[in-house]
């Protein structure tokens, strides 16, 4: 955790709890049952009051941040006053806004400048509860998807890419597309191998490349359904280049690497690198000379 922001980092972040309503099966940082939220509480509030008014943005994380309940909406408000031009970037399972009640508290303080990144892990129940590992989470999140779009709130559907999940990504691209097309970004994202991953390795963990049929599929569709699509944590050499336009650097500068035979590959500059914090990489990386 940091103690202060840096303007040209790509990840300022308040870490709010390590606690979770979800026990992802391939969480990367696992949730904890002790209760944190009053600790954090003043690191963060101190956090904003120091950060650098021009901040581009900032993330708000965890664990489940809505578990801060009223508290969640007081630091969105602390932010608003006090960093007005910072976007602010949710990340949240979303379940939480299945209430009325919650998402209108959201909707009061209003859509501008906020962004929810939200995880859907399948089109169906038994999928998205079995990698959730949380009974009614598949449910609670549509809802609390729709709660949240009746308030205009923006929304980053982010799909994890698992062994659990990858077979039906078509579908669940045709499902996105009926059935929350008001999504303003879909992001295909790699797995980082690490916490929970590491555990669940032999449910979850399937080298990318073997997953690029699937993946070339749902990515094409939605974007010629007009949906804003991306890929990330993905390197470019383990993508078929039809998708390489769709791939982003999207890795966290504190937990980006490459390795030694990327100095030879033409496309480094586009590529998003690897997790270092991942103890296990695809087997397929190889330079494009
Ligand atoms: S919702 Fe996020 S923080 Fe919670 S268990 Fe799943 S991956 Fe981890
Ligand atoms: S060799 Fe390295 S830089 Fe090139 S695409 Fe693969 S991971 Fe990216």
């Amino acid at each position: 955790m940091r103690d202060s922001f840096d303007i040209h980092s790509n990840d300022n972040a308040l870490f709010t709890t390590a606690m979770c309503s979800n026990r992802c099966l391939m969480c990367c940082q696992p949730p904890s049952e002790r209760n944190d939220i009053d600790q954090l509480w003043e690191r963060n509030v101190k956090l904003i009051d120091s950060a650098p008014k021009e901040l581009p943005s900032i993330g708000i994380t965890g664990g489940e941040p809505t578990l801060l309940r009223n508290r969640f909406f007081e630091l969105l408000k602390h932010i608003r006053v006090t960093l007005p031009d910072t976007e602010i970037h949710i990340l949240s399972n979303g379940r939480a806004f299945y209430k009325k009640e919650f998402a209108a508290k959201l909707g009061e303080i209003g859509p501008e400048k906020i962004l929810l990144g939200i995880p859907l892990h399948s089109d169906n129940q038994l999928d998205h509860d079995l990698i959730a590992d949380a009974q009614d989470a598949f449910i609670e999140t549509l809802l609390g998807l729709y709660n949240l779009a009746r308030w205009s709130m923006d929304i980053e559907l982010r799909v994890v890419l698992t062994k659990l999940n990858y077979k039906r990504l078509p579908q669940l691209a045709h499902f996105i597309y009926r059935n929350l097309p008001f999504v303003k970004y879909v992001s295909l994202m790699g797995l980082e191998y690490t916490g929970y991953t590491i555990k669940n390795a032999d449910q979850v963990w399937i080298d990318p490349v073997e997953i690029a049929q699937q993946l070339s599929e749902a990515t094409l569709f939605l974007a010629s359904a007009g949906l804003n699509v991306s890929i990330f944590n993905l390197t470019l050499c383990v993508l078929p280049e039809s998708l390489w336009p769709f791939a982003r650097k999207s890795i966290s500068d504190w937990k980006n690497c490459y390795k030694s035979f990327c100095e030879k590959c033409r496309i480094k500059d586009k590529c998003c690198g690897l997790f270092s914090t991942s103890i296990k990489h695809s087997s397929y990386l190889h330079p494009i000379v």
